[in-house]
């Protein structure tokens, strides 16, 4: 089987298993939440973004202008279930910077993806992860998120170019096996965390759970079996 038709095949298969439980941007989530969150979400737990996003909904600062005329002790305080919520906070005002600097939210997240994607990697806080998730989730373009779940599941099906590879690597496996479509490599990402978070986890995975144990390598090891 050719890689492109393996990965067509785990995806279909992590559907199977998947396709009932809710995630958070899918299948479509407000635009500057999305933002909001793959920003706070950057060394947590999305647990703790979702009592951070919680406090900035409950204070009604969950849009741009609003967020704009907090001052800096205030949104820090709000985040701050989120942690580093003081340099979180300094990331959102660049994000929030960048966006005026192109008139509005919404002409920013209408610019091509290449632009969107070089413009997020310029500002500051942001890095390949989180632009990637800003532009398939918020801007609704196409993107392929890459995180350390990917890395695990793939690197554990021997797939992929390695655990250890640099972030493009993986990318570039992924989006030059699978045909450019902004719905699919959303859900592929959704797919993979919620996979990663359920059963494929990262101490004892739940193999005897797992629909794709048969082509599996790390399926067969005592310590994944335990
Ligand atoms: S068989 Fe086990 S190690 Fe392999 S992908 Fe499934 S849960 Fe992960």
């Amino acid at each position: 089987m050719s890689q492109a038709a393996r990965l067509l095949a785990i995806y279909r298969e992590l559907e199977a298993m998947h396709a009932w439980r809710g995630w958070h941007w899918w299948p479509d989530a407000d635009p500057f939440e999305v933002i909001v969150g793959s920003i706070l979400v950057q060394n947590t737990a999305w647990s703790n973004v979702e009592r951070a996003l919680d406090r900035l909904r409950a204070a009604d600062a969950l849009n741009p202008n609003a967020m704009r005329a907090l001052d800096d002790a205030k949104l820090e305080e709000l985040v701050r279930p989120s942690g580093q919520y003081r340099q979180k906070t300094k990331k959102l005002r660049a994000f929030l910077a960048v966006a005026d600097a192109h008139g509005s939210l919404e002409n920013l997240l209408a610019l091509d993806p290449a632009t969107l994607r070089r413009t997020l990697l310029e500002t500051w806080g942001i890095g390949e992860e989180t632009a990637d998730c800003i532009v398939v989730y918020a801007a609704r373009q196409p993107a392929f998120a890459i995180d350390a779940y990917t890395r695990r599941i793939f690197s554990r099906l021997g797939l992929g170019p390695g655990e250890n590879a640099s972030y493009g690597a993986w990318q570039q496996y992924f989006v030059g096996h699978i045909a450019e479509d902004r719905d699919t490599w959303a859900r592929y990402h959704a797919l993979i965390v919620m996979h990663a978070k359920h059963i494929c986890r990262k101490q004892r995975p739940l193999c005897g759970e797992c629909s794709l144990a048969p082509g599996c390598g790390w399926a067969g090891t005592a310590w994944a079996s335990t």
